[in-house]
């Protein structure tokens, strides 16, 4: 009961790291309401969760969604202790792009922008006003090794995702001079299993040499699951991370500590 009587808002919550997240928290006590676009999946999530699960759409990219979510949470729980931005979209399969930096498709640099940028802005404006009253709140956004990391051709990600981590820091600053209650953190995720990467791993067998492939590039030799991030997500989000503001925190199998061009054994 790690995060007993605390409320948590997580978007992008009907699938992949955001459902673990949910369904992790409340098992830890939380009350946890679930958001996405996907309704139908999200509902469906958020009754299997349990009693203290609901769910509410949220277009994370449409500030006129999240006054109304805003509105929801404080008429129904008074305020919020928690919120993780989670949603977000690769790009490169929801847009026409291209998405390399030589002939990239502008209108899909600013659709990828609108919603893992623009979507964790406004969740951070419209939760810190909903975490003032908390005694002790917390907001983490999901970023991404991208984030730290050029990508050539998710380079509107990789940009989404870098601004993400920067932006993390000046919540953090930010509410830590105005000696808010509300600490901002980022997470940098690697490769890890989730729907998101359903169809550029293929099915059947290109599915299994596909993995092998990125397997073959991670130091502890495996994908992650949504339940890595998710404890991750946990420890920032509860009280035990109460000295814990501005950092990133990568959950990536070790893929972030190394370089592939490091020197060889002396013994090889
Ligand atoms: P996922 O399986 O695709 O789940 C993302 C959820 O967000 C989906 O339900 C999606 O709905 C929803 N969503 C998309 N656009 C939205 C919007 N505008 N507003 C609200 N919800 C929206 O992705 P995931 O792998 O769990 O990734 C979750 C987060 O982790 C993302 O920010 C991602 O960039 C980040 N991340 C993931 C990995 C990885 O390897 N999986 C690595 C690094 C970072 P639809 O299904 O209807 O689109």
């Amino acid at each position: 009961m790690r995060l007993a009587h605390k409320t948590a808002l997580v978007t992008g919550a009907a699938r992949g790291i955001g459902e673990a997240i949910a369904t992790l928290f409340a098992a830890e006590g939380a009350q946890v309401i679930l958001s996405d676009i996907n309704d139908e999946l999200g509902r469906d999530v958020a009754a299997r969760i349990g009693a203290n699960a609901c769910y509410i759409p949220l277009d994370v990219s449409r500030e006129d969604d999240w006054v109304e979510v805003s509105h929801y949470i404080r008429s129904t729980y008074g305020g919020l202790d928690i919120l993780i931005n989670n949603a977000g979209i690769a790009g490169i399969l929801e847009t026409s792009g291209p998405h390399d930096p030589e002939h990239l498709d502008i209108e899909s640099w600013h659709q990828v922008h609108r919603v893992n940028l623009d979507g964790m802005a406004l969740g951070c404006k419209y939760a810190i006003a909903l975490m003032k009253t908390s005694s002790a709140a917390s907001i983490v956004n999901i970023s991404s090794r991208s984030g730290l990391i050029g990508i050539p051709f998710a380079a509107a990600y990789a940009s989404s995702k870098a601004a993400v981590r920067n932006h993390s820091k000046s919540v953090a600053l930010y509410c830590a001079q105005k000696q808010y209650p509300i600490r901002c953190n980022s997470i940098h995720p690697g490769a890890i299993y989730t729907p998101i990467w359903d169809v550029m791993l293929g099915e059947g067998e290109d599915r299994e040499s596909a993995m092998k492939v990125i397997a073959s590039e991670i130091p502890l030799g495996t994908m992650g699951e949504p339940k890595d991030v998710a404890y991750a997500a946990l420890y920032l989000a509860s009280d035990e991370s109460k000295y814990v503001t501005g950092i990133e925190m990568n959950i990536d199998g070790g893929i972030l500590a190394g370089s592939a061009a490091s020197p060889p054994s002396r013994d090889a």
